[in-house]
This record gives structure tokens, C-alpha cells and sequence, in this order.
């Protein structure tokens, strides 16, 4: 793939709800290393959305641990938690072009109505039922196929309607759905390559969807494979990962090189952080990452 180098914006958005681990921590090291190689910028955007699900001080030590392994970001640090009137504007446009619609499902009805529970059967699409509240805002999919190219899995499709139905843009407590914010955030940072987890492969077609309604450029993806444990869970805060230790921070971004498919040699675990940071800008290949999830290999 042929990528111009001073077009090249990309970014890391993790959300606040722990320390940063390995399985974060790939995504970080990805989409750095990413720009880096193509000479491009890299940002920092604290998506801090789910007040619910946010740790305290999280959003401080993942930042203090990124940079203490040598990633800051071009720019200014983004939260999302101070940007809902952006949000609620673009939710205004959406409606003005009659895109969205309130719903007053929750989500057992949903799970009770439809086989497998998994896609919104359009319940409230031509308007609310007598005596329902609207809950949540729901963009209307259709059946096109979506089409895109990820640099890792390749040709992905999906057709909306088939697969997820009509989605949240707006949630029943008020909060904007990651779905929207991620899109909204990354073309108003002109993000130009999204690298981050494959997790959100299946997230992708929704996000072009709402790229196509707003009329926003649809950037490149690379999804990395997944850190998962030895249970075969993805690693996270819910399945217990633990924070990335930094003691000997070339140690930890060598095993994250390794996990990523790349061949550092065996000495670059000792070198100091600007000669890691030299060796895997200078090295980094994309076509060496494999696609399937894995363990990270012991430090
Ligand atoms: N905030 C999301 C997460 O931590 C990542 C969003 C993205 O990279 O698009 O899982």
C-alpha cells in the first residue's frame, strides 16, 4: 500500500477505565510506530465517555506510563468528556437529515424480540409506540454492503442491516455512543490511519456508515491482532490484565515488537529508549504482523 508520508495522521484512544496493559499497550505501540515510519504525526485522545466505567486517575497513569516509554502525542491531548456539545451538534445535523430516531427500547426487549438478540428489528423506526419515552437515538442502517480494506484482515464487508440493524448513537443515559464520538473525533483530528485492536474490526462498518452520513473522509485501518490470556479471553480490565511495568521499558516494548510480529534482536531488550524507538521506527513491517490472536510472549 502506498502511503504518502506527509499526509499521514494517527492516533491512540484509550479509554479510561485502567492502567495501561499489554493488550492496550499493542495498540499504542502499533499506531506509533505506524506514524512514525511514515513520518506522519500521532495523537493522544483520552476517550472518557463512560463515566460509569472510568477508574480515577487512570487517564493520568496511562499518560505518565506512555511517556515514560517515550510515546507523547503531537498535540494537545483530546478528552472526550469535554466535548458533548460537538456531539450534540452533529446529533443535530444527523436529524436535520432525518438519520436518526428515537428509540424506546431497552435492551431486554430488544434481546427478547429477536432471535439471538443481536440485531435492532427496527422497532421504532416510523415513530414511537403509544405511551413509550424515548430511551436512546438510533441511526437508521440500510442494506447496502459496506466495503473496506483493513491492512491486516484485508477485504472486510458488512452488511448492516443484516448484522446489527439500526444502532445507538445516543445512549438511554445521555452519554454519546462510542460509535459516534470516535468518528466525530477522528475526522475532526484529520485522522488519516486508524491502527488499534482487532476487537473493533467489527465495529468499523458502523463507523464508515456514520463517516458516509456526515460526509467526513474515511480513513485507512490496520487492526492488530489481540493480546488475549491463557484462557484465550482478550486481555482487559475485566479479565484481569495487569499494568504494563515500565522498570525496563525497552524489556516490555521489545516483548510488544515480538507479539507484533517484527524480529528485534535479542540485545534490543537492553538499549536505551531512543535506540529501541530508532530500531523499530526503522524496521517497522506491517506484513510481518500476524493476524491471529496470541499470548504475549514472558519479558
Ligand atoms: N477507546 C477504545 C478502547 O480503548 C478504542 C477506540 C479506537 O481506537 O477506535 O477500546
Amino acid at each position: 500500500m502506498n502511503i504518502s508520508s506527509n499526509t499521514y495522521r494517527g492516533r491512540f484512544a484509550p479509554s479510561p477505565t485502567g492502567p495501561l496493559h499489554f493488550g492496550s499497550l499493542v495498540a499504542a505501540v502499533g499506531s506509533y510506530l505506524d506514524a512514525r515510519s511514515h513520518d506522519g504525526e500521532w495523537l493522544i485522545r483520552i476517550e472518557d465517555l463512560d463515566p460509569p466505567r472510568e477508574v480515577y486517575g487512570a487517564s493520568r497513569e496511562i499518560l505518565d506510563t506512555l511517556k515514560t516509554l517515550g510515546m507523547e502525542s503531537d498535540a494537545p491531548v483530546i478528552y472526550q468528556s469535554g466535548r458533548s456539545s460537538t456531539y450534540e451538534s452533529v446529533l443535530a445535523d444527523l436529524n436535520r437529515g432525518r438519520h436518526i430516531y428515537p428509540c424506546a427500547c431497552s435492551r431486554k426487549e430488544i434481546t427478547d424480540s429477536t432471535p439471538g438478540g443481536h440485531i435492532y428489528p427496527g422497532t421504532c423506526r416510523n415513530g414511537l409506540p403509544p405511551d413509550r419515552n424515548p430511551r436512546s437515538l438510533r441511526v437508521k442502517v440500510n442494506e447496502a454492503d459496506i466495503r473496506f480494506i483493513d491492512r491486516l484482515y484485508g477485504k472486510i464487508r458488512q452488511q448492516l442491516d443484516l448484522t446489527v440493524g439500526d444502532f445507538v448513537v445516543r445512549r438511554a443515559d445521555q452519554l454519546t455512543a462510542y460509535q459516534l464520538a470516535v468518528v466525530v473525533d477522528d475526522a475532526r483530528q484529520n485522522i488519516t490511519h486508524v491502527v488499534r485492536g482487532s476487537d473493533l474490526l467489527d465495529s468499523t462498518p458502523r463507523q464508515i456508515h456514520l463517516q458516509r452520513l456526515l460526509g467526513y473522509p474515511v480513513p485507512e485501518y490496520l487492526h492488530l491482532p489481540i493480546a488475549v490470556n491463557a484462557s484465550g479471553e482478550k486481555l482487559s480490565k475485566q479479565t484481569g490484565a495487569t499494568a504494563v511495568t515500565t522498570i525496563k521499558p525497552s524489556r516490555i516494548l521489545t516483548v510488544v515488537l515480538e507479539f507484533l510480529g517484527q524480529k528485534p534482536p535479542r540485545d534490543l531488550r537492553d538499549s536505551t529508549l531512543a535506540e529501541f524507538w530508532q530500531w523499530g521506527i526503522e524496521n517497522w513491517d506491517p506484513a510481518r504482523i500476524p493476524v491471529k490472536q496470541s499470548l504475549p510472549a514472558p519479558e
